[in-house]
């Protein structure tokens, strides 16, 4: 699964160049504040070995510092590659040991969904920052839990949600904002991919939370709430299966409409059983636009009714660690804070609500 959910996310064009965006965070004045914050990563699956640590290689404010797994092979293995010495090493039970690394200031959460509150809230016990993976938790009440922990710790949250630093999503909300297309009336949204090894977590509940709705059908969500810049208020979902054994425990497609305060409907879906459905297309009274491919990890494109606008790739895990990195030098909330998880969760949640009830049904 996850080589062809890795290719099917970096999709795309030849030639492009990945690279992190070019500023001076702490220039000046914060020159003697310029040390690399070191980051510790939890869970060294496909993430963490084909996305993370190379990114983290590229950025201007972070390190790799210590690493977090339960293989002793991965351990030397990255440990050997990484130059992390075995004091900075961790097995998940010896996790908590962590507090008295001080090498560590933010520690990223890379594990199956079910993990994330356990792992954050520890990590916020050692004293650490913490990123964690998108979906933020199985349940809004996890959710409310991390940010708890992170709060009676003073410790910052933030939740991966790579796609809020990536220039092509940043210049829709800003078209959407502007209102450079009139007052938006209509979006339609989905993201899915074809599922591989029915062994894998993803399609065990317990570990998932869910299925595609939680993996990929979050960006979709995502992409309209950052478009409208509002929470829905109401969600009517369908669910359907078309292979009932492998998908036993989670979903395999969801459709689902959302209504938002100024009136916007969205119209999503999300699968784990095709390919190609990557995309965002928002409709204002005077136009269109909308990307495709829109959550890909490289070559997202915007296309509006006056034509295409080119914008510059960049590495989308570099950029969130360096702003998670700015953010914690300047003491203040991450765009993408635990709020915003705890946020995408309530409406996940009121569509699975919306599913089981076969109804109509307000976001918490
Ligand atoms: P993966 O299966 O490749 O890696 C998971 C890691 O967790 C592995 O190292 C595995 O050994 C470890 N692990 C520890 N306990 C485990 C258990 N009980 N069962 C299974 N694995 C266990 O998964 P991944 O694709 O790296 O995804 C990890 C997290 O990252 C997920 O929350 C996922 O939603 C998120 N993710 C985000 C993006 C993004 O674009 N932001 C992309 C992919 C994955």
């Amino acid at each position: 699964m996850n080589a062809s959910r890795r290719e099917f996310l970096t999709t795309v064009s030849a030639g492009v160049a990945a690279g992190i965006t070019q500023g001076g965070f702490f220039s000046g004045a914060h020159a003697a504040e310029d040390r690399k914050l070191g980051v510790a990563l939890v869970g060294l699956g496909s993430l963490s070995t084909h996305q993370i640590a190379p990114a983290l290689a590229k950025t201007q404010h972070c390190r790799l510092a210590a690493i977090v797994t339960g293989s002793p092979e991965k351990e030397k293995a990255w440990g050997d590659k990484y130059g992390i010495g075995p004091d900075h090493r961790y097995s998940y039970e010896a996790f908590d040991k962590i507090a008295g690394d001080d090498s560590v200031d933010i520690v990223y959460i890379v594990l199956p969904n079910s993990m994330h509150a356990e792992y954050t809230i520890r990590a916020a016990k050692a004293g650490k920052h913490v990123l964690c993976e998108k979906p933020m938790a199985n349940s809004s009440a996890e959710c409310n839990a991390m940010i708890a922990a992170c709060q009676q710790m003073n410790r910052l949250l933030a939740i991966g949600y790579r796609c809020q630093f990536e220039p092509h999503h940043l210049k829709c909300m800003e078209i959407a904002r502007s209102q450079e297309m009139g007052k938006l009336s209509r979006i339609d949204a989905g993201f899915g991919f074809t599922i591989g090894d029915p062994k894998q977590w993803r399609l065990r509940h317990q570990l998932a939370g869910g299925g595609a709705l939680m993996d990929v059908g979050i960006y979709a969500l995502q992409a309209c709430r950052y478009l409208t810049g509002e929470e829905p208020v109401s969600v009517i979902a369908q669910e359907t299966k078309t292979d009932p054994i492998k998908f036993a425990e989670v979903d395999e497609s969801i459709t689902w409409s959302m209504k938002f305060p100024s009136g916007v409907i969205a119209t999503c879906s999300t699968s784990y059983n095709f390919n190609g459905l990557n995309r965002f297309r928002a409709y204002g009274e005077k136009g269109w636009f909308g990307m495709d491919p829109a959550y890909s990890y490289e070559g997202n494109r915007i296309e509006t009714s006056n034509g295409k606008i080119e914008l510059a790739q960049v590495d989308q895990f570099g950029t969130e660690l360096d702003e998670f990195a700015k953010c914690i030098r300047e003491n203040r909330p991450s765009r993408v804070s635990g709020q915003e998880g705890l946020k995408d969760i309530l409406a996940i949640e009121a569509i699975y609500r919306s599913i089981q009830q076969r109804s109509l049904v307000s976001v918490s």
